[in-house]
């Protein structure tokens, strides 16, 4: 099937390690080892990747896999980064955010921190979060936000605390709420643990659904009272009006931000521009908008587990890769009946009944697709 070609992402990913100081209990790349493997992106790649592509991109995430703050090169992306006019999101342990040098080079360009965090309690988080103490993470949280505070407030990022949880954690959900009023955290953000390994089976919320129902319900209503957004994936959002305030008030804030909201909205406009071009409706977000470019120089489309890569930076330009056959096809696949197999079991491509709440905490399925 011939597409036209897309306009170019305004969202980028860069894994820039594969490396992790944390042994997370239920973590993919830690249970195949690729958090030992000691790969990180060189900073040449990068130079290409910020020559190339970040000067026509709104939004450059540091995330894929591995921990982005321990990477040797960080601070180098960081001082890149900074020249350029783009905003940046960071989804981090933060267990090493103390970094010398760190938040002074993170802050220019953040718009938002997701920390990983799984639990409210010290017990808790170190028992899942491997490697990881919970006072030295609540130190790095109260250091990050007075550098916020110290910012404008049109120009603070925003800070979220990501959850995964399973029956270690579930009960505490109410209580990660109320941490994240008190580290000033903006929201806290839910998933369902994906058990990729037999076990972790029990772990499974699949067969828990009444502490589901309460912890999930209390939580909901310590979070409409503290003001925090809570997002969880059995549900629509819930963001009270100050999150989105917030959120507002970062778009008026600086020339990068300003500028970078402004490239988002033409990216989207572009992306209209193509449908109506085509008759075809731009199925996934991420095949029409986002591109993941790992640590050594592969390209995919997304980061949903069994996504094809698509091209190798070492040996293409991110313009061949971004029109190349292998994105070509993906595409087509939303048309042609002939999906990727990751697309078919993937909500965004599909509908939410593709991968619904159950589905993530699925056992039969998870084990298949792991195997
Ligand atoms: S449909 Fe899902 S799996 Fe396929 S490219 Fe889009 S996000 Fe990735």
């Amino acid at each position: 099937m011939r597409l036209h070609p897309p306009p170019w992402p305004s969202w980028v990913n860069v894994e820039n390690t594969l490396r992790c100081n944390l042994d997370c209990i239920w973590c993919a790349q830690a249970l195949v080892g690729s958090t030992r493997s000691g790969v990180d992106m060189p900073l040449p790649l990068f130079h290409r990747i910020a020559a190339e592509v970040l000067p026509r991109v709104s939004r450059l995430s540091f995330s894929v896999a591995g921990e982005p703050t321990i990477a040797p090169h960080f601070l180098d992306f960081l001082d890149v980064v900074n020249e350029l006019d783009l905003t940046t999101e960071l989804v981090t342990n933060g267990t090493a955010l103390h970094r010398p040098g760190l938040l002074e080079r993170l802050l220019p360009r953040l718009a938002l921190m997701i920390v990983s965090i799984d639990g409210a309690r010290a017990g808790t988080v170190e028992r899942i979060r491997v490697g990881a103490r919970f006072e030295r993470l609540l130190a790095n949280l109260g250091d990050f936000d007075a550098a916020r505070r110290a910012k404008p407030v049109t120009a603070r990022p925003e800070l979220a605390l990501a959850v995964t949880l399973s029956t270690a954690n579930v009960a505490e959900l109410p209580e990660v709420v109320a941490l994240a009023a008190k580290v000033g955290a903006a929201r806290v953000l839910g998933s369902w643990l994906q058990v990729l390994d037999p076990s972790l089976l029990d772990l499974s919320l699949h067969h828990r659904p009444m502490d589901v129902a309460r912890f999930t319900g209390e939580a909901r209503a310590a979070a409409r009272r503290l003001g925090v957004g809570l997002e969880l994936p059995d549900g629509p959002p819930e963001a009270p009006p100050e999150a989105f305030a917030r959120r507002a008030l970062g778009l008026v804030g600086t020339r990068s931000r300003r500028r970078a909201a402004l490239r988002g909205a033409l990216q989207r406009a572009r992306v209209r521009a193509w449908e109506l071009r085509s008759g075809l409706e731009a199925r996934c977000s991420y095949l029409w908008g986002r591109a993941y470019l790992h640590a050594d120089g592969h390209v995919s489309p997304c980061c949903v587990q069994g996504r094809p890569y698509v091209g190798d930076l070492n040996d293409a330009s991110f313009a061949e890769i971004w029109t190349g056959p292998a994105m070509t096809a993906l595409r087509a696949g939303m048309f042609d009946g002939h999906p990727h197999e990751a697309c078919t079991r993937c909500s965004v491509g599909q509908g939410p009944a593709a991968a619904s709440a159950e589905t993530w905490v699925s056992p039969r399925r998870n084990l298949r697709d792991a195997g």
